[in-house]
């Protein structure tokens, strides 16, 4: 399993959603692995669809890029047509998982209470979580959104104090849903904001948690816009949802965050 470095090296993430099954996403492999080559200040991860996980793990085998799947189940095994658990996870050469991404919280009923489940799940599994969280854009006009994030930040603080997994294993990546897919990013100072609101509220269970957990922002990073987003004290890489389908605009990303 992957540690987490004490200071935080910056990770990079790919959320390839449901673009790229195993031929387009082999040949994406291909390319990232040669335009990432000579990155070695970042920690970098794709998650491609669960059926292309195996093939594109085994194209990027030996490689400084891992695998994550873009869901878990929280079961080990069972009857539970159309799930996956986190044991086939890793059998698939994924060493990392998202979890509670805000389109499986809206379309696939994802709540708090799943997300812990699957956050210990995937601790207690050997496999490293992504745990997402954020608010939408009626919450932040409404001036709720640190009782949202806060809210879903509990659940996942809660899920790692009752895993027997050291601390840092689990990452948050703060996305907020106004800013997924739509163009909108939040400026520095706004994600700023809410990723040191993460980071004390991490801090009320333990300063060690709060000093090594990896805080991400994720929500229309793009070239353009990574390099002003990892300049702020309390955000340590990014999950990139389009910008991460080109390897050369994930490239850049990955290239501006070291
Ligand atoms: C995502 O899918 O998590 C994401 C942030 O998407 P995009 O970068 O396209 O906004």
């Amino acid at each position: 399993m992957v540690r987490p470095m004490a200071e935080r090296k910056p990770l990079i993430v790919g959320n390839w959603k449901m673009f790229h099954g195993g031929a387009s996403g082999c040949e994406l492999a291909v390319e990232l692995r040669r335009s990432l080559a000579d990155i070695d200040k970042v920690d970098l991860v794709v998650a491609p669809p669960f059926t292309a996980l195996a093939a594109v793990a085994h194209e990027l085998d030996g490689s400084r890029i891992q695998v994550a799947a873009q869901n878990t189940h929280f079961e080990a095994s069972g009857a539970y047509t159309g799930e996956v658990s986190c044991q086939m996870l890793l059998e698939s050469g994924c060493s990392w998982t998202l979890v509670g991404h805000s389109e499986r919280r809206q379309h696939f009923s994802d709540t708090d209470e799943s997300v812990g489940l699957k956050v210990k799940s995937a601790l207690a599994a050997g496999l490293l979580p992504i745990a997402c969280v954020g608010e939408t854009l009626e919450q932040r006009e409404a001036g709720t959104t640190l009782d949202v994030v806060h809210r879903q930040v509990d659940a996942i603080i809660d899920a790692i104090g009752e895993s027997s997994a050291e601390p840092g294993l689990t990452t948050i990546a703060y996305e907020p849903i106004w800013a997924i897919g739509t163009g909108k990013v939040a400026g520095p100072e706004q994600a700023q904001e809410v990723h040191a609101a993460i980071r004390a509220r991490l801090a009320r269970d333990s300063t060690q948690l709060s000093e090594i957990t990896r805080i991400l922002y994720g929500g229309s990073v793009k070239p353009g816009n990574s390099a002003s987003l990892m300049a702020c004290t309390d955000i340590d890489g990014a999950l990139v949802g389009g910008a991460s389908l080109n390897a050369e605009s994930f490239a850049n990303i990955a290239r501006s965050s070291g």
